[in-house]
């Protein structure tokens, strides 16, 4: 394992890192380790630990089994030196930005990023004397103009949520390098093998865990992937503020991981599935627009062959009527569930307009390409042919 340090001592990382490979012996279920603290052999041990010297199972807010053996999983996947793991996807954001940033500091927030992200950079990060800048990930003739000043970080996801407009990832990174800022990376919506963010240049890639990676509604994660040196500060911000992922969710992650490639895999085949078994009803003047990355007349189908396998999970579909005739067909599913998540292996439906984007009006909303009659399907597991016909019958 390399050699790593908090403070520039000489010691091990405190987070997962990729893996050797060998025969499984032993238990073949991952072993669950719920105790909060352990026993230590001496004094030496008990310092080392004490200092953050050594991985071991010490005091589980410093780390224990369960989360390392999820965050090593993460890094393989990714790509990275290593992962940190935390609550939620919003404890793993929040502490990626805040390790990486002090009064006085500016940092280049996404307009099209998720909620939770831009709450806390407007109303937390601020009351901390760090500056917050917008741009549109959509326009980098306007974020370069904005790296002319001085950024520690630009943050910004793809796919956005929810138009599926995809951003040009690795323009937007060698921007943000040239100009001497970070990229932090929400890859919630498209982890690897879909989009390998790492690839493409990002430094700290985010997930909420909650979606792809847990897959099953029952889990509420977040964790951070990313080099040595930028994963320190982060692991300490998690053990000053506690905001570790538990050993009972880590072990359901541990326990979905060997799934996640041939869920991702069926649910984005089935996603590409819907989106074209939906033409027809846009033909018909049904629907008015259906946007799916993986569709040959999606608007960034140049970047979406050029940075992703495939077109993704999700699908947003614009109904005629605005938000009455989407609150029609929405109360009418059957199958699909209607609930504000993504990721799961049960196909949901959401409505911007009354969830994620409920905070814009409705005239903003149309400047964000988020027209009220939008509705955001998340694909999961059921097979094509059960979707459609139930997103068929509840268009009308
Ligand atoms: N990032 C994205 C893109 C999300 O959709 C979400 C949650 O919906 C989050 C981050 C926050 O994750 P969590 O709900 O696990 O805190």
């Amino acid at each position: 394992m390399a050699a790593f340090g908090h403070d520039g001592a000489m010691s091990e990382p405190l987070y997962g890192t990729p893996r050797a490979h060998s025969v499984p012996l032993g238990p073949l279920s991952p072993v669950l380790i719920r105790s909060s603290t352990s026993g230590q052999p001496d004094a030496e041990t008990l310092r080392a630990c004490g200092a953050g010297e050594v991985a071991g199972d010490f005091y589980q807010r410093m780390g224990h089994s369960n989360c390392r053996a999820f965050e090593s999983l993460v890094a393989e996947l990714e790509g990275t030196d290593g992962a940190v793991s935390f609550a939620s996807g919003m404890a793993a954001m929040s502490a990626a930005i805040a390790a990486h940033v002090k009064a006085g500091d500016r940092i280049l927030l996404a307009e099209e990023i998720y909620g939770g992200t831009s709450g806390f950079c407007l109303h937390d990060l601020v009351r901390f004397g760090v500056r917050v800048d917008r741009f549109s990930a959509l326009d980098l003739a306007g974020l370069r103009q904005q790296l002319q000043q001085p950024a520690r970080l630009v943050i910004f996801e793809s796919p956005i949520n929810p138009t599926l407009r995809v951003v040009d990832i690795r323009a937007a990174v060698q921007l943000a390098h040239a100009a001497g800022a970070l990229v932090v990376f929400d890859g919630t919506f498209s982890p690897p093998p879909i989009q390998r963010a790492h690839d493409l240049g990002c430094d700290l890639i985010v997930h909420s865990a909650t979606k792809f990676f847990g897959g099953h509604s029952d889990v509420l994660a977040g964790v951070v992937a990313g080099p040595h040196r930028l994963l320190g500060p982060i692991e300490l911000f998690r053990r000053r503020t506690g905001g570790i992922l538990a050993p009972d969710p880590a072990w359901l992650l541990q326990r979905s991981w060997p799934t996640l490639g041939i869920r991702l895999a069926a649910q984005q085949a089935a996603a590409l599935a819907v989106a074209q078994g939906l033409l027809p009803l846009v033909a018909a003047g049904r629907v008015a627009k259906v946007t799916y990355p993986g569709l040959p007349d999606h608007p960034d189908r140049a970047l979406v062959e050029r940075q992703m396998t495939g077109g993704g999970c999700m699908l947003a579909i614009e109904l005629p009527g605005g938000l009455p005739g989407v609150r029609k067909a929405f109360d009418r599913l059957q199958h699909i569930a209607r609930a504000a998540r993504l990721g799961g292996v049960e196909s949901l439906a959401t409505l911007p307009a009354f969830t994620t984007h409920a905070a814009l009006s409705a005239a903003q909303r149309a400047q964000a390409g988020i027209p009220d009659g939008l509705l955001r399907v998340a694909v999961g597991l059921e097979g094509a042919e059960v979707l459609l016909h139930d997103l068929q019958q509840a268009i009308g």
